[in-house]
């Protein structure tokens, strides 16, 4: 089975349709036990209708024949449910919690037991308080609003047309008892739905916080050079336009300079090619150590390395390139290996106006063959 990548997050669902690294088989099974999980808290809730409407039975506000039915409805209700969820049939449907159809098979549900039975429709009625709350964790603005009319307006047309009694028992004092539970009750579980949903929220906020970590640590690599940490050839030549583009603005030259090790397969050939990376990067370690933080170094391929300095005019940037040359000239390298020594060389080009990266890049580099033609462990200014 194959792993999904990308982790996104689906708004129908309310749900990650994939964690990172999830193979589809466990993608899945983690939806089937929350299916699970919602629908055995549906059955609980079932479970409460039922014992409220015995309670009313045993005083006599309404029939035990009612309670046998809404008992059998509930649990045919719950077991087609149950059967779509365990079958995977809904992993297909865009919505897998099939909330949609289960609210309205509620809802039915509830307004033919109003019917039924409307001298215990405070029972059926305080339902549709769970059903709103329900409804309002995943809909928008308009869907509530369409959700609610159509709720209000059925329970308002089966009490008017139908003309039943709108009433509460409350003429024993088992009625009454019934009466407050049916309140209490609905209070609870409106408020356990609520708190579960801000739950679920509050996962889903933290989880986005890690994923937009994860791409930005993914967008990094992408930016860096592995073996160094500099900027890859890619991104540094982005900034190079950026800042050609911001000189070509106005402001002051910026300026390039190509830097190459010398010598550097020999290095490989006589330290081996471990100590050779560790060179590459103790160098690039080196040279962010002692540059502006407006510079800007990447890596441009193999041995060989750019550097811009923004806002510096060529003389500047010269005596900057002759102070790293020196810096790398006297690190102790032998520290490495015994023997080993590392120098480099450099191509300076100022920006001359309207001039493109590849020409001032160009420039660089001929002044770059030109310091290793003279001999190397130099800086020549194009
Ligand atoms: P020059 O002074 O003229 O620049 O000579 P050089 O030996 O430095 O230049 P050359 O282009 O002949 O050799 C560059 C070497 O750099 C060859 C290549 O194997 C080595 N190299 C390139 N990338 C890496 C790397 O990532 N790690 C190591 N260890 N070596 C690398
Ligand atoms: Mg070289
Ligand atoms: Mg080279």
């Amino acid at each position: 089975m194959s792993a999904i990548a990308s982790s996104s997050y689906d708004p129908v669902n309310g749900d990650f349709e994939a964690v990172e690294g999830e193979t589809a088989s466990a993608m899945l099974k983690r939806r089937l036990a929350r299916r699970r999980q919602v629908m055995l808290l549906a059955a609980a809730s079932h479970v409460i209708n039922i014992a409220l409407l015995l309670l009313f039975a045993a005083a006599g506000s309404t029939s035990f024949a009612i309670v046998g039915m809404f008992t059998t409805c509930a649990a045919v209700k719950l077991a087609v449910f149950i059967a779509i969820s365990e079958s995977g049939l809904s992993d297909r449907w865009k919505d897998h919690f099939f909330a949609a159809p289960y609210t309205a098979v509620t809802c039915a549900m509830m307004l033919g037991f109003i019917y039924l039975a409307p001298e215990v429709g405070i029972v059926f009625l305080s339902a549709f308080f769970l059903i709103a709350n329900v409804i309002a964790f995943r809909a928008s603005p308009l869907q509530g609003l369409v959700a609610c009319i159509l709720m209000t307006g059925s329970v308002a047309a089966l009490y008017l047309v139908a003309d039943l009694p709108l009433a509460v028992p409350a003429t024993t004092l088992l009625e009454r008892v019934g009466t407050l539970l049916t309140f209490a009750v609905t209070i609870g579980r409106g408020m356990f739905i609520n708190i579960f949903a801000s739950r679920m929220r509050d996962n889903l906020y933290r989880r986005g916080v890690e994923l937009e970590g994860a791409y930005k640590r993914i967008e990094e690599l992408a930016e860096l050079d592995d073996l160094t940490g500099a900027l890859n050839r890619r991104s540094i030549m982005q900034l190079l336009e950026g800042d050609i583009a911001r000189t070509q603005g106005g402001a002051s030259p910026c300026t390039v300079a190509l830097i190459d090790l010398d010598w550097f397969k020999r290095i490989n050939d006589r330290f081996g090619h471990l100590t050779g990376d560790e060179v590459l990067r103790t160098f690039a370690i080196t040279i962010f150590a002692n540059i502006r933080s407006i510079d800007k170094f990447g890596r441009f391929g193999g041995e060989e390395f750019l550097l811009i300095l923004p806002d510096t005019p060529h003389d500047q940037a010269v005596r900057m390139l002759e102070r790293l040359r020196s810096i790398i000239e006297t690190l102790d390298w032998s520290a490495f290996s015994g023997g080993l020594t590392v120098t480099i060389s450099a191509g300076v080009a100022t920006h001359r106006p309207d001039e493109a990266a590849e020409s001032m890049l160009a420039r660089a580099d001929s002044a770059l063959y030109a310091a290793k033609e003279s001999g190397r462990n130099r800086i020549a200014a194009a």
